[in-house]
């Protein structure tokens, strides 16, 4: 595994902890899912999958509208 390249601010010393899998730096150094880059790639990904495109979303937003009025159905029976 690779080691992280990013520099201590503090130290000045190499960071050396492992890097995430496809990235040059650690979790720490942003290396984690919700970095920039990673959230980038998630979403052309998600993009080419047919998420978040508008009509999606309102079908998401229709479908959680209707499962708290069944939920709410359900407390009144
Ligand atoms: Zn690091």
């Amino acid at each position: 595994m690779k080691q992280c390249k990013a520099k201590s601010k503090r130290t000045g010393k190499r960071c050396k902890a492992y890097v995430v899998k496809g990235m040059e730096v650690c979790y720490y150094h942003g290396g984690k899912v919700g970095s920039t880059k990673a959230r980038n790639a998630r979403r052309k990904a998600a993009l080419r999958h047919g998420f978040y495109t508008k009509e999606n979303i309102a079908e998401r937003k229709e479908l959680a509208a209707f499962m708290r009025d069944a939920k709410a159905m359900m407390k009144e029976i």
